[in-house]
């Protein structure tokens, strides 16, 4: 692909430079939340002289668009935030991802999973105490973890849609320590990846997956301080334990507080969150609206 190796920066005695990144995906415009979200990345480089990277995280290509892409871009750059190198395109890279899968298949860290989501609904109403996951999913619970290697293979082969999960017994087993991170500003915070279960590294539909490709392209580009919103701290002690097993160093986390509107409610996508093309078109500047996406309260 051309790309550099991923390097083990931290781990020689130099110290990277400070990189962060802001990772939307095109499932919508740009908005207040976003924006928030993007500002805090980018002053944080840029306070340190380091580097700001910007990702499209686009592997949902039912609900990614390229206008969504475009719109994204246009409305960073209207606000003022610059990053650097080229926009880093999680589709351009599907590659990288499937070579990340077939090493950890071959350390036996994988299984296909022909489950339907039905499949998946039958067994849990089945059981009686079947936990969550804390991104709100249900725990997977194990149907095709076992499955005869013969059978796998003849249903491979004769096409069936399978995803690709995360043998959560082994990992933990090959990472062999216990896992934690720094969050910025408090310490370090122990994980528990074992509440995702074994979690689909490889959905049906394209050979890769969030946590797949947010924790390949952290390391890939370097990033030392991941600065995100807080409804995905969880999700990062199972980037913690896919980062020991691929041997890419663990950058320090930014967990940020979500914004919320005068009623509370949170400024995501699907709720009421102003579009930042909105607040353009009603004449904002720039300027303002960077002091209302970091001021604590919206309205
Ligand atoms: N693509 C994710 C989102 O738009 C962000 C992932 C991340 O920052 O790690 O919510």
């Amino acid at each position: 692909m051309g790309e550099p190796a991923l390097s083990l920066h931290g781990r020689s005695g130099i110290e990277p430079p400070v990189t962060t990144r802001f990772a939307p995906s095109p499932t919508g415009l740009l908005h207040l939340g976003h924006a928030f979200s993007a500002f805090l990345a980018w002053r944080r480089a840029r306070d340190a002289g380091g580097r700001f990277l910007l990702r499209l995280e686009d592997i949902d290509v039912t609900r990614c668009r390229p206008e969504y892409a475009a719109a994204i871009l246009e409305d960073l750059a209207w606000l003022g935030l610059d990053w650097d190198g080229p926009v880093r395109v999680q589709t351009e890279h599907l590659p990288d991802y499937a070579a990340v899968l077939d090493a950890l298949n071959r350390r036996g860290m994988l299984y296909p999973c022909f489950c339907t989501r039905a499949d998946i609904a039958r067994e849990i109403a089945a059981a009686t105490d079947a936990p969550h996951a804390p991104d709100g999913g249900s725990v997977y619970p194990g149907t095709c973890r076992a499955l005869p290697p013969a059978e796998r293979a003849a249903r491979i082969a004769a096409g069936e849609p399978h995803a690709l999960r995360l043998n959560l017994e082994k990992a933990l087993a090959a990472a062999g320590r216990a896992l934690c991170y720094e969050e910025d500003g408090t310490g370090s915070v122990p994980c528990r990846p074992e509440r995702f279960g074994d979690a689909v590294l490889a959905r049906k539909d394209i050979r890769a997956s969030y946590h797949l490709c947010v924790t390949h392209d952290d390391a890939q580009g370097g990033v030392t301080l991941v600065t995100r919103g807080e409804d995905l701290r969880a999700a990062t002690d199972l980037h913690v334990l896919l980062q020991a097993l691929m041997d890419w160093p663990t950058p320090c986390y930014a967990h940020h507080r979500l914004l919320s509107d005068a009623r509370g409610r949170r400024l995501a996508k699907r709720a009421s969150a102003p579009p930042i093309r909105l607040l353009r078109q009603q004449g904002w500047s720039p300027e303002a609206v960077r002091d209302l996406a970091t001021v604590s309260d919206y309205c």
